[in-house]
């Protein structure tokens, strides 16, 4: 796991107390949405600020892009396709997975193992985000839960990425029957997002 990403240290924010994720997710969102929205992104540049237009132009991979960006390209992406926004940005966290799990997770693939894939999401979340901490509060056999605390206040863009992420990325370890529920998020009201990961081996669910 030694790809130069995973900086920030558990227990430490990037870009002072800013909620973050890293440009590479920025940069990814962008790639997809230039190519499933009809007019491509002049509309969506346009109404951002110069500082903004700039970022997006040329932001690097590592940098901390503040999350409030993410959330707004991600409420007005929806609005233009007319789709809810937490469907987006599932599609989006798929289109992150296919872009980046090989460098973000290479070991992980390589094993082709979904339990090692769980077991590093303490890794994936401070590799994407900025403040909080991802923990696995219960692991059992093809079934693990996974709590984030102290993460950024945040809309669709952080929790439905995840989904649409965490389920391709299982899929890429070969995984099968999987299903993913997100039963408690900050969003709703909940001290911290926590999400319940099951699947089954060989096409059997659990
Ligand atoms: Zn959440």
């Amino acid at each position: 796991m030694n790809d130069g990403l995973a900086r920030r240290q558990v227990g430490e924010s990037a870009a002072g107390e800013r909620p973050a994720v890293r440009g590479f997710i920025l940069a990814s969102d962008l790639r997809a949405l230039r190519g499933w929205l009809p007019g491509g992104l002049d509309d969506l540049l346009d109404a951002l600020s110069a500082d903004e237009r700039a970022l997006c132009r040329s932001v690097r991979p590592t940098a901390w892009v503040p999350l409030e960006l993410i959330e707004r390209l991600l409420a007005a992406a929806a609005g233009a396709l007319n789709v809810r926004p937490a469907e987006l940005a599932d599609r989006l966290g798929v289109a992150l997975a296919d872009q980046k799990i090989a460098s973000l997770m290479g070991v992980a693939v390589r094993a082709r193992s979904p339990e090692l894939l769980v077991s590093n999401a303490g890794y994936l979340w401070v590799s994407l985000y900025s403040p909080g901490e991802a923990t696995i509060s219960l692991d059992l056999p093809s079934h693990k839960r996974i709590e984030v605390h102290g993460g950024p206040p945040h809309g669709p863009a952080v929790c439905g990425r995840n989904l649409g992420f965490g389920r391709r990325a299982l899929e890429m370890t070969g995984a099968t029957a999987i299903r993913i529920v997100h039963f408690r998020c900050i969003s709703g009201g909940d001290p911290h997002c926590a999400y319940d990961v099951q699947w089954g081996e060989g096409g059997t669910a659990r």
